[in-house]
């Protein structure tokens, strides 16, 4: 059997209540997805769980969901930032869209003095996130940060957030992540790294810990999805 259409509403769910379709929507469901009114699919708001929904209604104006039952309880992810300095556009996109299936609760694009990138469109990259939560099943979407500059992050750091800094000058060495639980945030530099002023900086921070990610350069990309994998089997939700 076909896997339900799996829908994020903006919208509070439960059970017995019809809930608005945006024309963006109601177009997906009828005209891509072909849906015939009555099919039931799957929707969640990143708040209450998943529900089972009635498609009532879909023209050009928009539509109408009847909600069903729960399918899913609500499951928040562990309270961990991703902190990533923007790359090129796809890849960038690409690290937002592993963020949010691996399980960051909060996604913060960072501009650091290597960063190269041209404008960051938030709007979009929350657009990726909400895509992703939607196929890989999971009942809460990260929300996308406006991009920050380092260190303004830094200054206005909060009270108790531990910091796993992935610093590529620890290539080949060790640099292990703590086993400390709590509120973390992985930081990932740019194509360019960190420069020695940020890098110290870092280093002096009580709250932040340089971790290595093994004897090789990794991309931006690939150091986010490798970090993410490292902090979830050791302090996050994969055990
Ligand atoms: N231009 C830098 C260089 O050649 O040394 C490489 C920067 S790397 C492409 C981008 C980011 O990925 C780094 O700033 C760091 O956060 C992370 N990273 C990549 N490889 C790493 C490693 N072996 N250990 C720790 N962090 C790493």
């Amino acid at each position: 059997m076909a896997s339900k259409v799996r829908l994020f509403v903006d919208h509070p769910l439960a059970e017995g209540q019809t809930v608005p379709l945006e024309a963006a929507q109601a177009h997906y469901l009828s005209g891509v997805m072909r849906l015939p009114m009555g099919s039931v699919i799957s929707v969640f708001d990143g708040r209450s769980g998943e529900f089972d929904a009635t498609l009532a209604q879909a023209n050009k104006r928009g539509g109408s969901l009847e909600i069903g039952a729960k399918t899913k309880a609500f499951m928040p992810p562990p309270d961990l930032w991703l902190c990533f300095a923007p790359i090129k556009k796809a890849r960038t996109d690409f690290i937002v869209e592993k963020a949010a299936e691996m399980g960051a609760s909060r996604i913060v694009p960072v501009l650091t003095a290597f960063t190269n990138s041209e404008r960051v469109r938030t709007d979009r990259l929350q657009a990726h996130a909400i895509e992703a939560a939607e196929q890989c099943g999971g009942t809460y979407v990260p929300q996308v940060a406006e991009p920050v500059k380092l260190a303004k992050l830094l200054d206005g750091w909060p009270e108790g957030r531990r910091l796993m800094f992935c610093d590529e000058a620890l290539v080949g060495e060790s640099g292990a992540l703590p086993d400390a639980p709590g509120p973390w945030a992985v930081l990932i530099g740019p194509e360019g790294g960190f420069s020695d002023t940020e890098r110290s900086r870092l280093r002096r921070l009580d709250h932040a810990h340089p971790v290595s990610l093994g004897p090789r350069i990794l991309r931006a990309d690939t150091a986010a999805v490798a970090a993410l994998t490292l902090w979830q089997m050791r302090l996050g939700d994969w055990q």
